[in-house]
């Protein structure tokens, strides 16, 4: 994906000078062809060949994967310290390592991960994204790797027993997940959005919301954290979890998928997810 926008570039800066070959050809071809081409244009592109020719010798080293998330997710992805943990990040990091890369995290807002991926910003989303029909329509998703609930969570003294009982009331959600698009269409619910999970879980032990609908395993961390709630029986919907990539890759999308095969058949996955959620 890297070499296709290079050589687009390149292309572009090269115009009537270039061979034949843009566009089709990798980025090796054209740095080749264009050589020549090159030292009679400006300094811009020249620079921008140098850059191909450092960022080839990188990929042919390995190269970085990077996983675009929102580390706002316990168990999938939070901090320790500087660092972010949890589930998808070590699944990313082994994934990495069978494609011989090196991975790399980026961390931004939820909603901002499927554009991160159109534009080239991030490799791969891990961030405990569900595959829904909306999202398949700019991205690929892999196979799934987890399964999720959205569950809702309530003050431990609410009159809030079930999904039902939603209607009318005030629920948070974070913005821009499954559990948003399910809020929504709740009769007559009012939304508060927020761009963290813990943060709705925040308001809602503060009286300022009636619910929050979330995923179950931060609907656990949260509800251990903060004192007085309670996550009802009663859950909203069952989800798949994958890994997404950019609709272009899908040389990378068919990587992803066989690694994370191997990582199921040899156990490596179940023991990461055994080692942020033990069993009830
Ligand atoms: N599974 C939910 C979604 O995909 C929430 C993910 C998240 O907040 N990281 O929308």
């Amino acid at each position: 994906m890297k070499k296709k926008v290079v050589s687009v570039m390149l292309c572009a800066a090269m115009t009537a000078a270039v061979l034949a070959g843009c566009g089709s050809s990798s980025a090796e071809t054209v740095s080749e062809d264009t050589s020549a081409a090159a030292e009679e244009t400006e300094d811009v592109a020249a620079e921008e060949t140098a850059e191909t020719a450092e960022a080839d010798t990188e990929e042919s080293a390995g190269g970085t994967l990077v996983m675009g998330t929102n580390a706002e997710f316990p168990p999938y992805e939070y901090y320790e310290g500087q660092e972010v943990v949890g589930i998808d990040a070590e699944m990313a990091a082994a994934v990495a390592e069978k494609l011989g890369m090196e991975l790399k995290i980026e961390d931004m807002a939820f909603d901002s991960l499927i554009p991160a991926l159109s534009s080239g910003k991030v490799d791969i989303v891990a961030a405990g994204m569900t595959v829904t029909e909306d999202r398949l329509a700019s991205v690929n998703f892999s196979d799934t790797y987890a399964t999720g609930i959205q569950a809702i969570i309530v003050t431990e003294d609410s009159d809030i027993a079930s999904a039902d009982d939603l209607v009318g009331k005030t629920i948070g959600v974070q913005q821009g997940t499954t559990g948003d698009l399910y809020a929504t269409d709740v009769e007559g619910a009012t939304i508060e959005r927020y761009a963290k999970g813990m943060e709705a879980v925040q308001s809602l032990s503060q009286g300022k919301i009636d619910a929050v609908i979330i995923d179950n395993e931060p609907a656990n961390v949260f509800v251990s954290e903060v004192e007085g709630l309670k996550i009802l029986d009663e859950a909203f919907a069952t989800e798949d979890y994958a890994v997404a990539v950019a609709k272009d890759n899908e040389e990378l999308l068919e990587q992803v998928n066989t690694a994370l095969a191997e990582l199921k058949e040899d156990g490596t996955l179940q023991a990461i997810v055994d080692k942020y959620i033990t069993a009830e």
